[in-house]
């Protein structure tokens, strides 16, 4: 038997037939089934969501601090068990999807700490008698899309701070990820949000997503995946006036320069490049090694990944889950298949592994003597694909860590003060890390890129504030 859930419309569990999700570990394993919500019903949900926005933006700090704070508590007492699910649907390894599960705790209870920290300005007019108030108020409806490769933690760095800030919302989760999704919108409920207040509508983007941007009564829309819908999110949010908030994708460099500690520069390479099976927006495609350290740094790469633990998610010795889907495996594949054509070296892995369940299991590949030109090198893969482009020192590194569409992260492993002074100022990416991975952040501070990658206010953190907010300046004359 497994779980047949529903959407949440107007605090109602509502939805009959519905989709398989798939754990792509075990091909077999059905995790569960959910509704799919129409155009009608995500037009009921944004009803439902305009309707409860006047009472949850004037209920007070206490009564949204009690609801995200019970989340928090609950989402941490299970997180084995959520952590699991997670595991299970999307294909992060167990330690992955616990810790992913603690973060979104995390979130939850940050943002609940955050309501009873709001604050405005009082400053004295330039017309005598007059005072001003700068406030900020919550923005509406806010329509919430999010992709399948963080099936808690983004949901949660959305909606923790659009509730924490008194908006209401509709949520569409990925199709591929609908139970994380569906856990803590039923946690939330029973926290005790008021009907309306957070709605879910799951279903296919092209359907449910299309209708979040065709209405006039979505005043907001906060989005994370391709370039493509986000350049949709775009247009649609244009024509109706409304705010947008685009994360996308990453094409993200780590340079590695010759006096870089090589242990400290292979972590970073092996956990930026394949960890979440190379998954994240956040990932380290391309690494930008110098001439010097160049062979050794390829050599121990490589050592460390022919000693990588590919297999189920649930095993607790898995150390690289299975690729998400078999779209996206085959995409990983052709794009491998396109860096050797193009004239990269496949110096390790790329093939399909079998294990003891049917899934979709790629062997972590590494391209060398790859060029900044190829398209291997520019576009997005998310798959466990790196390429190493050899430079010669410093400066061409940097040239060819920014030469590309993207701008997320960047990294640089050295043990020079002054190239990593340089490279911090001068990368064009909205997040430098200096001898760490590209991929890893904290939640209490800004996340977000630049050029292709990003587009409108920071997520996470207090930078949150800027998106879910709208300013009011109010003049008083007192006489
Ligand atoms: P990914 O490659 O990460 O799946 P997508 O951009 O296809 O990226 O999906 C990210 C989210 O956007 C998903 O929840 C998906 O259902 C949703 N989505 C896809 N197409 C549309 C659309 N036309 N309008 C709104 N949302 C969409």
């Amino acid at each position: 038997m497994t779980a047949f859930r529903k959407n949440l419309i107007d605090g109602e569990w509502v939805g009959d037939a519905g989709s398989r999700n798939i754990n792509p570990s075990d091909t077999g394993d059905v995790v569960g089934e959910y509704a799919s919500a129409g155009v009608e019903q995500a037009g009921q949900a944004i009803a439902a969501a305009k309707a409860a926005f006047p009472a949850w933006s004037r209920s007070g700090p206490l009564a949204r601090h009690a609801v995200l704070k019970k989340a928090a508590d609950e989402i941490m007492a299970r997180k084995d068990e959520l952590g699991r699910n997670l595991a299970r649907e999307e294909g992060k390894t167990l330690a992955e999807g616990i810790g992913e599960t603690i973060r979104a705790a995390q979130i939850f209870d940050f943002f609940a700490g955050e309501t009873l920290r709001l604050s405005g300005e009082v400053v004295p007019s330039v017309r005598p008698g007059v005072g001003v108030e700068i406030t900020r108020e919550a923005v509406g409806v806010v329509g919430i899309i999010t992709p399948w490769n963080f099936p808690i933690a983004i949901p949660a760095w959305k909606i923790a701070p659009a509730l924490a800030h008194g908006n209401t919302v509709v949520f569409k989760p990925a199709e591929l990820v609908p139970e994380s999704a569906w856990s803590i919108v039923d946690i939330l409920h029973r926290a005790g949000l008021p009907k309306g207040v957070l709605n879910l509508v799951m279903g296919k983007g092209s359907v449910v997503g299309q209708a979040m941007l065709d209405s006039p009564d979505v005043n907001a829309v906060s989005f994370t995946g391709s370039v493509g819908t986000g350049k949709r999110v775009a247009a649609a949010s244009v024509e109706h006036m409304r705010k947008f908030q685009l994360e996308m994708g990453g094409k993200n460099p780590l340079v590695v320069l010759d006096d870089a500690d090589l242990a400290v520069a292979v972590d970073c390479a092996l956990n930026g490049a394949f960890f979440s099976t190379g998954q994240r927006c956040t990932a380290s495609s391309r690494l930008i090694v110098t001439n010097g350290i160049h062979d050794r740094f390829v050599d121990a790469l490589k050592e460390r990944m022919e000693k990588l633990v590919i297999g189920d998610a649930l095993d607790a010795q898995t150390q690289i889950g299975p690729v998400v889907d078999a779209t996206q495996l085959k995409q990983d594949e052709d794009y491998i298949a396109i860096g050797v054509r193009e004239g990269a070296t496949l110096a390790f892995g790329g093939e399909r592994l079998d294990r003891k369940t049917p899934g979709f299991y790629l062997k972590p590949a590494l391209l060398t003597e790859a060029t900044n030109a190829m398209r291997s090198s520019r576009e997005e893969i998310f798959g466990p694909v790196a390429s190493v482009i050899r430079v010669q020192d410093y400066d061409e590194a940097l040239a060819v860590a920014n030469d590309t569409p993207f701008g997320l992260t960047s990294g640089i492993c050295t043990t020079s003060l002054k190239h990593a002074t340089h490279f911090k100022r001068n990368s064009e990416a909205g997040m430098v890390m200096v001898n760490l991975p590209t991929a890893g952040v904290d939640f209490h501070v800004p996340f977000g890129g630049r050029k292709g990658s990003s587009f409108g206010p920071r997520e996470q953190g207090r930078y949150a504030m800027e998106f879910y907010t709208t300013v009011k300046t109010a003049y008083t004359f007192a006489g």
